[in-house]
């Protein structure tokens, strides 16, 4: 039989269900209680800095960064602290959390003021002073990420507006919202990071927010940050995963990042573009990362919608000042259908890299029985990263951590594009990640032992 298949893989086409897409960002305010973990990022979080009883005012600090890849933690709402506690994250690590009741003023902290930056390393310290790291989801520290190791020469900023997850709107009405300011914050970090050029990538089912960043662009040309290489804005072909880092810089410009390398090893930055519109906002006001930007939807939602929330406040509460529940949830994801995680307690915070809270009925959230793997090759053709799921399946199955890495499974991008097109209904993307865990696991044992010697 004549194979169809190409060689490259095939993108996929998820239902989109962006039902709010076109709904204005909403502040959802008069919460009574936030809890705060100090730890919300890649890389050590934040060790307490206030006790039980203590004031705090929205913007102050909570924790003190314990290393150079942390950033500090703000108050969220102005009020007395009632606990410090160590308790677990919904990835199964500690971190202390700090609850703070309300006195319902939200009086602003004296600590919040616009930052004075005259160069690349004043830029650096005021983007880690603000608290941001990957508000796309990723959770890496910013100032970290525009801080490439050294011999390295970045010549693109890439600003990343594809959004390719069903049921996820937000950034792309941050782009309608606050175009002004997403282009003002990719400027601001080209020119301070020494970047020459911007592409802007979006996909072509955000025509409102294409056309927003557009004209954005035009009013921005006489900035004294304009770059010597210039704004493209690349209006990509709508799939899944357009918006996965190494997919999109292969999209952009055609280069590919080396396995266990980083952007920065094909020359360029890639950036969320709502991280960029919240940089030139903490530019200009000073007020650090206290409030987090979400779409919250699902069958069990009474309003789905687009929300503006303060950090640490329940997903309880939120799901209840939006207008509540039309339907008993049954899986409650923070992120998307395809990379989110599912969240074990509906009084989990909100952290700063959420973008989305998705309530599921128990129709919608309902697992397909698995069947033996037919070996029809699909999981392989949708690979964007060119892996063999079906083989690192079996290999996590078999519990080969060896067979795992030489079939680089630290390179899968955790799309969860091969479970989508598995006609077996087969667990993939759960299986593969826990067989990258196999593989650091094997690795860490392996230094240890090494060290031992
Ligand atoms: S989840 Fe991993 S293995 Fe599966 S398609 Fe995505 S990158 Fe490939
Ligand atoms: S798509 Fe499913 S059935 Fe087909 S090869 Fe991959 S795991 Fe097997």
């Amino acid at each position: 039989m004549k194979m169809k298949w190409l060689g490259l893989p095939r993108p996929i086409h998820p239902a989109d269900k962006k039902g709010t897409a076109g709904m204005a960002i909403k502040p959802l305010t008069g919460f009574s209680r936030v809890t705060i973990p100090l730890d919300m990022q890649v890389g050590p979080g934040c060790e307490a800095i206030v006790a039980k009883g203590d004031h705090v005012e929205i913007g102050d600090p909570l924790g003190h960064p314990i290393g150079p890849w942390s950033v500090p933690v703000h108050a969220s709402i102005s009020g007395t602290v009632e606990s410090v506690q160590d308790q677990i994250l919904s990835d199964g690590g500690h971190a202390e959390y700090v609850t703070i009741v309300s006195d319902d003023l939200n009086t602003i902290s004296e600590c919040v003021k616009a930052p004075v930056v005259t160069d690349r390393e004043s830029f650096l310290e005021a983007v880690r002073a603000s608290g941001v790291v990957g508000l796309g989801g990723a959770a890496f520290p910013t100032h970290i990420k525009l801080n490439p190791p050294p011999g390295k020469t970045i010549d693109t900023l890439i600003v990343n507006a594809a959004e390719c997850e069903p049921y996820i709107t937000v950034d792309n009405m941050v782009c309608v919202e606050g175009a002004d300011d997403c282009v003002a914050g990719a400027l601001a970090t080209a020119h301070w990071s020494g970047i020459d050029k911007i592409v802007i990538g979006l996909e072509d089912n955000k025509k409102d927010a294409a056309q927003a960043i557009r004209e954005a662009v035009g009013r921005a040309r006489q900035s004294e940050f304009w770059p010597s290489g210039g704004i493209d804005i690349k209006v990509l072909k709508t799939s899944y995963p357009t918006g996965a880092e190494k997919v999109l810089i292969r999209l952009i410009n055609g280069r590919i990042v080396p396995e266990g390398g980083l952007p920065a090893d094909a020359g360029v930055i890639v950036q969320n573009i709502m991280t960029l519109w919240f940089i030139a906002r903490y530019l200009r006001t000073g007020m650090p990362l206290v409030k987090k930007w979400i779409t919250l939807d699902g069958g069990a939602v009474k309003t789905p919608g687009n929300f503006e929330v303060p950090i640490g406040s329940t997903i309880e509460d939120v799901i209840e000042k939006a207008g509540g529940l039309k339907a008993d949830p049954s899986k409650i994801i923070m992120g998307g259908p395809m990379m989110g995680v599912a969240v074990d307690d509906i009084k989990r915070p909100i952290l700063k890299h959420n973008n989305a809270i998705l309530v599921l009925t128990e129709e919608e959230a309902a697992l397909p029985e698995e069947s033996a793997c037919i070996q029809c090759g699909r999981c392989f053709r949708a690979c964007p990263m060119r892996l063999m799921p079906a083989a690192l399946d079996k290999a996590t199955r078999a519990n080969n951590p060896a067979e795992l890495s030489e079939r680089h499974v630290l390179n899968c991008i955790e799309c969860g594009s091969c479970t989508y097109v598995c006609p077996a209904k087969r667990y993939l993307v759960q299986n593969i990640r826990n067989g990258k865990s196999l593989v650091r696991a094997a690795k860490a044992a392996a230094r240890e032992k090494g060290g031992k010697s």
